[in-house]
């Protein structure tokens, strides 16, 4: 294949190689066993207890069935991800190359001309490992600020709100459940971390002479190990919480649980991707008290229309044409 490859397929190449450290990933063999151990360590510390059945309420369960329940991973809803899944790992390379080729570096050149025009050439910094930090940790809050955004959006606007639904849908949550997401929500995403990455990396272009690269622990992305960490274990059933103070700057998995909940009171909340700055800044953060009630999915008016992988594929588009519907007859009564 090597011989054959122009330019541009190097150029896709390349910046694979430097981006696939920073690309979060939850579903590798260390995140999932780190999962596991910390499971079994809040299994050991609450005597059995802190782990969800499939009505989201916590209960008391010996080992096996804390950490695997049956009721969980046999319900239709963990039946769907998994084709869910598949056909979001299909379609995913389509979304991270218009991601590398297009959005990134589009933003990068625009957001470093942009500060050539307004405040002259840079300071040309040196770059050194703080400054690395800082990038990283720079580029991952505006990843979770547009994260926000979007999920808000999406939450807040019907139109929006049909696409997301698909991944409310889910009445049982597995580490699988993450990727549980219309095909049309892949793009939106990767649009919003595109725009982070580029802004983040046109910013830092700016301030160093040369070339800075973000901070790695072991080699991976030091926050995409944060993030693959929090994004797998929000998704499992176990109620993980942090000390109150720590949850007010970082999403506990927990939170997740509640952001899933159908009870009015949860709607809404915990919004962003990591961090709690942006749900506390917009209003949106709630942090659940120990083994809070949190009934999963869209709730029993609407459940029903969810439950199939072709309900929820087709879902969004039955919701916008009830919507186009609902929108000619109320006009055409106004003629009337
Ligand atoms: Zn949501
Ligand atoms: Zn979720």
């Amino acid at each position: 294949m090597d011989s054959t490859a122009g330019p541009l397929n190097q150029l896709i190449s390349d910046a694979l190689v430097v981006i696939a450290p920073h690309v979060p990933r939850d579903l590798t063999w260390p995140i999932l066993l780190l999962t596991a151990g910390l499971a079994t360590t809040i299994w050991l510390l609450r005597k059995g207890v802190g782990a969800k059945g499939a009505d989201g309420r916590i209960r008391r369960m010996p080992l096996r069935q804390f950490l695997l329940p049956a009721e969980i991973y046999t319900h239709v809803s963990a039946r769907v991800d998994v084709g869910l899944y598949v056909f979001e790992r299909l379609l995913r390379p389509l979304w991270v190359t218009t991601l590398l080729v297009g959005v990134a570096p589009g933003t990068e050149a625009l957001v470093m001309d942009a500060l050539n025009a307004l405040l002259d050439s840079g300071p040309g910094l040196q770059s050194h490992y703080g400054w690395m930090l800082l990038y990283s940790l720079v580029t991952l809050l505006l990843y979770d600020l547009l994260f926000f955004l979007i999920h808000y959006a999406e939450h807040k606007i019907p139109v929006l709100w049909a696409i997301h639904k698909v991944h409310h849908s889910a009445e049982v949550l597995t580490p699988l459940t993450r990727y549980r997401e219309h095909f049309l929500e892949g793009p939106i995403y990767a649009i919003g971390a595109a725009l982070s990455f580029g802004i983040a990396a046109g910013l830092f272009g700016w301030l160093f002479s040369d070339s800075i690269a973000q901070a790695t622990l072991f080699n991976i992305g030091f926050f995409a190990l944060l993030f693959g960490f929090n994004g797998s274990f929000r998704h499992y059933h176990v109620a993980f919480h942090y000390p109150r103070w720590l949850s007010k700057w970082l999403h506990s998995p927990v939170m997740h649980h509640t952001h899933h909940s159908y009870l009015e009171h949860h709607w809404d909340t915990n919004l962003a991707a990591v961090t709690s700055i942006w749900d506390r800044a917009f209003g949106t953060l709630y942090i659940p008290e120990r083994d809070e009630y949190t009934p999963w999915g869209l709730g029993p008016a609407s459940q029903g229309e969810y439950r199939s992988f072709w309900q929820n594929v087709s879902g969004p588009f039955r919701d916008w044409s009830a919507m186009i519907k609902r929108k000619a007859s109320s006009s055409a009564g106004l003629h009337e």
